[in-house]
């Protein structure tokens, strides 16, 4: 958490990685330990999978719907992954950080390059390998949710990702995931305690110079 009772800017904190390297079950942990962090939920076009809830991981939306957000400037970034169109609806994030949230983001490369565009100092990116090509495909397999071809696609796919991994500040392999999502938290809280985000402390400081605090 940032200092208690001291004003903070929030952190943009992403969370990228090929497909099936764990970073869905990483930030699902990170939403349920740590209150000071909110979703943002993406819109998508792509069709909806078994198990998943429109509005709570994504907003599933038509291709029309879709450009009429870009046109009316409604996305903070959007990107083609996977031959589907994906984008950050702008005004549920900027109402998380108005509201002393800080804000993840479960998005690809081309995404987090946008991100830091527009918001460079505010966002945090953090990268997620897994450990071997042959884990990929095993926990891709395993997901059940998606058909052979789609899984083969995702694995060319996962190259491309992972040859942007210097794009990020932090680049964590995920074998172990309890460790990984130590790793992820001790990253998001030190973050927290980075002085320019840290924008109560020269009201603080100063009282603390002038003992006007006694
Ligand atoms: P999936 O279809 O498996 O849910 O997601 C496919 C990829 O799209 C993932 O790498 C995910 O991070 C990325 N993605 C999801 N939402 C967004 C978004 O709003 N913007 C961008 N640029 N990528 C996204």
């Amino acid at each position: 958490m940032s200092q208690p009772g001291l004003d903070h800017r929030g952190v943009l904190f992403v969370l990228s990685s090929p497909s099936g390297a764990g970073k869905s079950t990483i930030a699902r942990m990170l939403l349920r330990e740590d209150a000071d962090i909110a979703m943002s939920v993406s819109v998508t076009t792509r069709p909806m999978r078994a198990g998943e809830v429109d509005g709570r991981d994504y907003h599933f939306i038509d291709v029309p719907r879709f450009k009429h957000m870009v046109a009316a400037n409604e996305l903070m970034e959007w990107a083609h992954v996977f031959d589907h169109r994906y984008g950050t609806p702008k005004a549920p994030v900027e109402a998380m950080l108005a509201s002393g949230q800080d804000v993840l983001f479960d998005i690809d490369w081309q995404g987090a390059q946008q991100l830091y565009q527009q918001a460079g100092g505010d966002v945090v990116r953090v990268f997620i390998l897994p450990p071997s090509v042959a884990e990929l495909e095993r926990r891709l397999t395993k997901r059940g949710t998606d058909q052979p071809d789609v899984i083969a696609a995702r694995m060319a796919r996962a190259a491309a990702e992972i040859s942007h991994w210097d794009g990020y500040e932090y680049v964590l392999i995920n074998d172990d995931v309890q460790l990984c999502f130590a790793q992820v938290l001790n990253i998001l809280n030190a973050e927290r305690l980075r002085r320019s985000r840290q924008t109560g402390l020269i009201g603080f400081t100063r009282k603390l110079m002038t003992a006007k605090d006694r």
